[in-house]
């Protein structure tokens, strides 16, 4: 066992006693790159510390959540001020209510509802979409991740409009039997599956910019394509702001203005947390009216809208001005120039794409991926992988903490300064080495 992660791997031990493969979310376990998980002990802006005093530029920044930095001081001493005052009563507080508006005033949605994870988030807006319609099947996108809501833990069969089967145990054909997977981008998929069952489809859910297959943007307007003819059709489009939203941009993928038909629902999570747990769903003001307890369409939650969790979003949300997204733009441009400018002069055939400041890497086979676009989750998995492993573990060796995995966007934060982007053109420079060898 090698000494810096001595405590770190005695803590996975103890972990994996305890907890199946010692984690609470898998991706935290390395699985897809090997080696020991690290523990984390402190955050302190663009860094993380582990229990064995090994310090990071983090780019994975809590999967999203932490915009600012980490222990950022304003958003710290408003949440100890909250906690100060008593953190859960299960009644309605002022918090949530400025949240609320913070969220309704950035994005197209008239109402929200707080959850507590982006799951819960997902999960509701299909029950509403469901309720509101009286209709049953959803679509979804190959590659698009909503969190772990049974009816979307489906994969696609092997023609191009399948109904999904389930995509893990425990999930059964019945409730995945109203779930359609389609190729993401394939408008000609869309248009066959309302062809097929246009009068049954409730929704059609997307990443508004998928970020868990990689970063892989939509083509060809393709938000608005959905929205169309979901429209046409009598569905609704429920837009998946999760990752993107309140850091892509103010709103977030939204924000950038390539899409012009506002969604009917949409789904938040991440950022607007703070770094704790709260998330939302949101949309057209005659479909929120259907949620208990003005409408019949039954949600609820014992921490929704906790006041710990609002406070700290709302301070995050609040500190997150234009110049905060311009400059998560910039720091995002560099390390994307810098990484690439190292994977180049390593001879590593390399894409990266972007939506805004949510950027990822693949690692593709040959010189003539490198320009090919990367358009779906099958072109997300033509991936060296391997070389992904050797990359990640010898930018971890130098200091920087990437996604565990090749199929996860990186994130960046306002923290990171020019120290933090000399270390992570160091480290690329040696990692691009171990991910050519
Ligand atoms: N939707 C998207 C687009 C996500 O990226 C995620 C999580 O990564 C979720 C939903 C689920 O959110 P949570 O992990 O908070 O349940």
């Amino acid at each position: 066992m090698s000494d810096h992660t001595k405590l770190s791997a005695a803590l996975f031990d103890r972990a994996s006693a305890v907890t199946p493969g010692g984690v609470n979310s898998p991706v935290r376990a390395f699985r897809a790159v090997g080696g020991v998980p690290r523990f984390m002990a402190s955050g302190d802006g663009c860094h993380i510390t582990d229990v064995d005093g090994n310090t990071y530029v983090d780019l994975v920044c809590s999967w999203g959540p932490m915009l600012l930095g980490h222990a950022h001081p304003e958003v710290t001493a408003a949440v100890q001020a909250a906690v100060g005052r008593g953190t859960s009563y299960g009644t309605p507080t002022q918090p949530e209510v400025e949240l609320g508006e913070e969220i309704v005033a950035r994005t197209p949605v008239d109402k929200v509802r707080l959850v507590s994870s982006g799951t819960e988030a997902t999960m509701s807006a299909l029950r509403l979409a469901r309720g509101a319609t009286g209709r049953a099947k959803i679509v979804k996108f190959a590659g698009c991740y909503h969190g772990h809501v049974d009816a979307l833990l489906a994969q696609a069969g092997s023609g191009v409009i399948t109904l999904g089967i389930p995509g893990t145990p425990g999930v059964t054909e019945a409730t995945t039997a109203d779930t359609i997977v389609l190729p993401y981008n394939d408008q000609a998929a869309v248009t066959q599956a309302f062809a097929q069952y246009g009068d049954q489809i409730a929704a059609v859910i997307t990443e508004a910019s998928p970020g868990n297959m990689g970063v892989v943007p939509p083509v060809g307007h393709f938000n608005d394509f959905l929205a169309r003819t979901c429209k046409d059709n009598g569905a609704l489009f429920i837009s998946d702001e999760v990752m993107t939203g309140f850091r892509i941009t103010r709103s977030g993928f939204w924000g950038l203005g390539s899409d012009t038909v506002a969604p009917d629902l949409m789904t938040f999570g991440k950022v607007m947390g703070g770094g704790f747990p709260a998330a939302a769903f949101g949309g057209r003001a005659d479909l929120m009216a259907q949620l208990a307890p003005e409408g019949s369409v039954y949600q609820a939650g014992t921490l929704s809208g906790n006041p710990v969790a609002t406070t700290a979003g709302l301070t995050t949300l609040r500190l997150a001005t234009d110049e905060v997204y311009a400059q998560l733009d910039r720091t995002a441009e560099t390390i994307r120039r810098i990484v690439g400018m190292a994977l180049s002069r390593a001879g590593v055939p390399y894409r990266t794409q972007n939506a805004g400041n949510l950027f990822s890497f693949f690692f593709v086979e040959s010189s003539d991926e490198v320009t090919r676009r990367i358009t779906d989750f099958a072109g997300a998995g033509a991936q060296v992988l391997p070389r992904y492993a050797a990359f990640f573990h010898a930018m971890l060796d130098n200091g920087v903490y990437l996604p565990p995995s090749a199929f996860e966007a990186w994130f960046v934060s306002a923290a990171v300064d020019d120290d933090a982007l000399a270390t992570i053109e160091k480290a690329a420079s040696v990692a691009a080495r171990a991910a050519a060898a």
